[in-house]
């Protein structure tokens, strides 16, 4: 496996798998990988000639210094478990002075209405963040194919928005959320969860399965007070939203259209650890 930490370094190599015109995949992550990460990276070899993986804490994306410092990483095993996967793979893991020379700040994006609710209401500035670090990655790898999870509905949203909007020449490829047995989205952030919170944070998914059970039958007045109920028995979880949306547009709605298609979308603080989850409700 090779690893860059500097654009220049990187920016030749890629230059000349470019011009071998080879098929890329790309799969930008955070680090603390874990199998929800594995299922894009083995789909993105699975697609492609070459699978790239960047592994970079963005700080543009964090609205809490906290959060950021608290992040969970392990470089170390990251690799390793890259390794494993296939030797070919080729991490991009930079610093944020590489990518930021100092100059820690968004660019200013519009999304067309797609962060208005839930994480970009909650999270202020976090999307521009997010296009931010994937114009400057997208600009440099140029990738054929970008592999992104339906764990981060929101953020998978307004990515295929803003690469077409802005006119990148890529696919983005949705992918399905990895779960525990149990149910609970595996997520970097779990990693702050003892045993037993990671037990209480599955009540999450279970409350999106009420939702999807019961869609067709509740009204949205019943479904709501029900999975309030459901998570108020449980001290640990404190909802920060619960919203069910259009999953095209992502606007909370209160009455159905049978056209269309919707998502329950939930965010919660379980045991001080933020956490958030969707389901598809068709
Ligand atoms: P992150 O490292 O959290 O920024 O995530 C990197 C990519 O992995 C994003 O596209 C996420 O949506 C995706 N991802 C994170 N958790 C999961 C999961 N449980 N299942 C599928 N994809 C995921």
């Amino acid at each position: 496996m090779i690893i860059f930490k500097k654009i220049v370094e990187f920016k030749n190599y890629l230059r000349k798998l470019k011009n071998k015109k080879k098929k890329i995949g790309f799969i930008p992550t955070m680090g603390a990988l874990h199998d929800g990460h594995f299922s894009l990276i083995s789909r993105s070899i699975s697609e492609n000639d070459l699978s790239i993986i960047s592994i970079f804490i963005n700080p543009t994306q964090f609205n809490n210094q906290n959060d950021l410092f608290s992040y969970p990483s392990d470089l170390k095993k990251d690799i390793n478990s890259l390794k494993i996967i296939s030797e070919n793979l080729i991490l991009f893991n930079p610093s944020s002075e590489e990518i930021y020379s100092g100059n820690i700040v968004s660019n200013v994006f519009s999304f067309g209405g797609l962060d208005k609710y839930m994480e970009g209401k909650f999270r202020k500035n976090h999307f521009q963040g997010v296009a931010t670090i994937l114009q400057k990655l997208f600009d440099l790898v140029k990738p054929d194919n970008v592999y992104f999870g339906e764990k981060d509905f929101q953020q998978l949203r307004i990515v295929e928005y803003f690469v077409s909007n802005l006119g990148f020449n890529l696919n983005i490829i949705r992918c399905k959320t990895i779960r525990t047995d149990d149910g609970l989205a595996l997520s970097s952030r779990n990693k702050k969860l003892d045993i037993s919170s990671q037990k209480i944070a599955t009540n999450l998914f279970k409350a999106l399965n009420f939702v999807k059970e019961n869609f067709d039958t509740l009204n949205f007045e019943k479904i709501y007070n029900k999975v309030r109920h459901f998570l108020s028995e449980f001290s640990e979880i404190k909802i920060e939203y619960f919203i069910i949306a259009d999953e095209k547009d992502l606007k909370p709605i209160k009455t159905k259209d049978k056209n269309k298609k919707y998502r329950a979308f939930i965010a919660a603080d379980v045991s001080g650890v933020r956490l958030i989850d969707n389901i598809k409700l068709y």
